[in-house]
């Protein structure tokens, strides 16, 4: 197994079966083993035993070797009793009391298995109206989410990782400004990520400076009016101060809702990359891109990659078959839509051994070229599948079925974080740059794990300038930029999450959703000294170039990072 002694920490922590006495009941080989096992059943009434076997060796030796993982809940869960596999949940969150509850008590039971949620608030009254029933006044969605919050954070302690929750409010409810700082306080609604719904009139009217209405849910009036730019300002305010609220374009969500019959997309999962219908679940998997370099280093291998999608989009339709929904609600529109997320990881690190800088039009190209390819084998893969196992239940719903397109998913590509599986994989994570060249990462409990990027040290023994003091005053800093003793071509090449502009993550995430049918994760880094107008322009640019929403962070303007350059001493 190609596993580094810091993956199988983490496996051996938290993804291998345990006695109750916290035994492990299988190492790493037995964990694939299980996970291809289970997926590879799906297949029964479609095969023979052989043909079974010969399923799961393929799904297994893909996943040993590193070169497809599904999302956590899958390698966790898969083949034991819980068998919940999807990473990503939204739930409806209706304007009762009943319903709210509810809400809590679903998102605790997805938790508990390792999925995250996502919630729109946008259908609660405001603060302040009427509670019929009681001739009371409604505290309004904010105080709601608190209490979702606490939930959450009380599962947390039982459960394999930490519950995640995203929070939308629609940019025309009445509390939107609350919303927007209701993170203000770091130490407020902390399990939670949240996104501002914006709407295309409002984008219009902030561009002009005009006001927009602001309309109350639950009665569908005008609520009141507030001018555009100004709340927009108040966003990048926020984001400037500790990178939150984020901004979701939901009218471009509902443009590529390919179900639209069955209701409208109000929210995504917690880090923003699958919009989801209410009670949908999707199961995420990603592609280690720097397994699918040729034998010589040189070049993608294509052919590799063609076929590693084909297995994977199978493999991901199986996991639909093969999941145990934590609701009949869910397992009835999941298993209505099939909507499957095959996206990458090792892209920085890819584009470092070919030796293209990240922050430049030739890497850029290169995304169009190999999303453009993955989006198109994938949705060959799910077409051959339809063939054989018949299109998803609500075909005749979709858009696709007035197009003649008989697909066996309703979508088929997401780009997720991989924060778990860059890790597991030992690769950089998802599509962002590489975040240092050398860095300490805070993993649960606050345990610290030291990582060198492979790639770069594989470099430098190569090129000949390797040494252990240069890795060290690498490590304080993060950056090769300006470094002594590093060739100025490879300074250029191993550029980091620090040294790429924010237009270039803004144009890197653009080029990724051009060929995505879901959305993409990714965060824009600014540096400390960024201006809130440098925000407002990353916003201003996601917005022109096509992206589904966008998150920034600004270098230490939190207090606790996951990530922390300069940790080496
Ligand atoms: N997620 C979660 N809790 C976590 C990490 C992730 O619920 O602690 C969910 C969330 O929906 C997120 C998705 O899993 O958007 C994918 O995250 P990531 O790719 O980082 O997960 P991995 O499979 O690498 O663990």
């Amino acid at each position: 197994m190609k596993l580094s002694e810091n993956a199988v920490k983490v496996l051996e922590k938290r993804y291998l079966s345990k006695d109750e006495n916290g035994n492990l009941l299988e190492n790493c080989e037995g964990m694939f083993r299980r996970v291809a096992k289970a997926v590879a059943s799906a297949d029964a009434e479609y095969t023979d035993e052989k043909g079974i076997a010969k399923l799961e060796q393929e799904f297994f030796d893909m996943m040993a070797d590193l070169e497809f993982l599904p999302n956590s809940p899958t390698l966790m869960n898969a083949g034991r009793p819980l068998g919940q596999l999807s990473a990503c949940f939204v739930l409806p969150v209706e304007d009762t009391m009943e319903d709210i509850f509810e809400a809590i008590k679903n998102a605790a039971l997805i938790h508990k298995s390792g999925g995250g949620t996502g919630f729109s608030f946008s259908r609660l009254r405001p603060k302040g109206a009427t509670v019929n029933s009681t001739g009371g006044v409604a505290s309004g969605p904010i105080s709601f989410m608190k209490v979702f919050n606490a939930a959450t954070e009380a599962v947390k302690q039982g459960g394999t990782r930490r519950g995640a929750n995203m929070g939308i409010l629609r940019i025309d409810h009445p509390d939107i400004l609350d919303f927007i700082s209701c993170k203000k306080d770091n130490s407020e609604i902390t399990n939670f990520n949240l996104s501002v719904g914006i709407t295309e009139d409002f984008m219009k009217a902030a561009e002009h400076n005009l006001e927009y209405e602001l309309i109350d849910p639950k009665t569908k009036l005008p609520a009141g009016k507030l001018n555009a730019k100004n709340v927009l300002d108040s966003i990048v305010e926020m984001a400037w101060k500790n990178g939150e609220p984020g901004i979701i374009f939901l009218d471009r969500l509902n443009k590529d809702n390919v179900v639209p019959k069955l209701g409208e997309i109000e929210s995504t999962n917690p880090c923003g990359e699958q919009p989801l219908l209410p009670y949908e679940a999707c199961n995420l998997g990603s592609i280690n891109l720097y397994n699918m370099l040729t034998d010589d280093g040189k070049a993608l291998n294509f052919a590799k990659l063609a076929e590693t999608v084909k297995k994977a989009v199978h493999f991901l339709d199986n996991v639909i078959e093969v999941n145990k929904y934590p609701l009949p609600e869910i397992d009835k529109m999941t298993r209505g839509t099939r909507k499957i997320g095959l996206g990458i990881m090792g892209w920085a690190d890819i584009l470092c051994s070919l030796g293209i800088p990240y922050n430049s039009q030739k890497a850029i190209d290169f995304a169009d070229k190999v999303m453009g390819f993955i989006q198109e084998n994938a949705q060959k893969a799910s077409r051959e599948l339809a063939e054989i196992k018949g299109v998803f239940p609500y075909y005749e719903d979709s858009v696709f079925a007035d197009r003649g397109l008989r697909l066996r998913n309703a979508t088929v590509t997401t780009i997720a974080p991989t924060g778990t599986l860059s890790l597991i994989a030992g690769v950089s994570s998802g599509i962002e740059p590489i975040f240092a060249i050398s860095y300490i990462r805070n993993v649960m409990d606050n345990n610290e794990l030291i990582e060198v990027n492979q790639v770069f040290r594989e470099t430098a023994v190569r090129e000949n300038f390797y040494s252990d003091e240069l890795m060290r005053r690498i490590a304080r800093v993060g950056t090769v930029r300006d470094m002594e003793g590093v060739p100025g071509k490879i300074q250029n090449i191993f550029v980091t999450a620090h040294d790429v502009s924010p237009e270039w993550h803004v144009k890197m995430q653009a080029a990724f959703q051009r060929h995505t049918d879901n959305a993409v994760s990714k965060t824009v880094n600014l540096g400390h000294t960024a201006a809130t107008d440098d925000v407002r322009e990353v916003f201003i640019l996601a917005y022109k170039t096509g992206c589904k929403g966008v998150t920034i962070y600004r270098d230490g303007s939190r207090d606790l990072q996951v990530l922390n350059i300069g940790g080496v001493k």
